[in-house]
C-alpha cells in the first residue's frame, strides 16, 4: 500500500486516507492563452514508469493540498513537500538521483 507523510500535519497517511490530484507543476494557462496551450493544460499529462510528481491532498486529516515524489513501477516514495512550490527542493531532487542515477530530471 502507498503511504505518503503529509508535509503540514505530519502524519503518515496510507492511500486510503488520500485523494489523489493528479501530475504536479502543471503551467496553467486561461483567458488570452492559445487553444493548444489550454488544451495541453487540460488534457496533456505525462504517464512516466519511474519518478513521477504528483499532487496529492490529506483528505481524511488536514484537508491541505501536498506534492509527492515517487516511483510509478515500485511506489518507492523520494519526499513529499508543500504544494506551494514552484519545483522540487533541491534536497529531495538530489536524493532522487541518488536513489536512481540514470534519472535525468523533473521537467
Ligand atoms: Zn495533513
Amino acid at each position: 500500500m502507498l503511504t505518503l507523510t503529509c508535509p503540514y500535519c505530519g502524519v503518515t497517511a496510507e492511500e486510503t486516507e488520500l485523494t489523489p490530484g493528479g501530475q504536479a507543476h502543471l503551467t496553467r494557462f486561461g483567458p488570452g492563452s492559445s487553444d493548444a496551450e489550454f488544451e495541453g493544460y487540460l488534457f496533456a499529462r505525462t504517464n512516466p514508469k519511474g519518478v513521477h510528481f504528483e499532487r496529492w491532498r490529506h483528505a481524511y486529516g488536514c484537508g491541505k493540498w501536498f506534492h509527492a515524489a515517487r516511483c510509478t513501477a515500485t511506489l518507492e516514495v523520494f519526499g513529499t513537500y508543500p504544494a506551494q512550490a514552484v519545483a522540487p527542493p533541491d534536497d529531495l531532487i538530489a536524493h532522487i538521483k541518488a536513489r536512481r542515477p540514470g534519472w535525468e530530471g523533473w521537467t
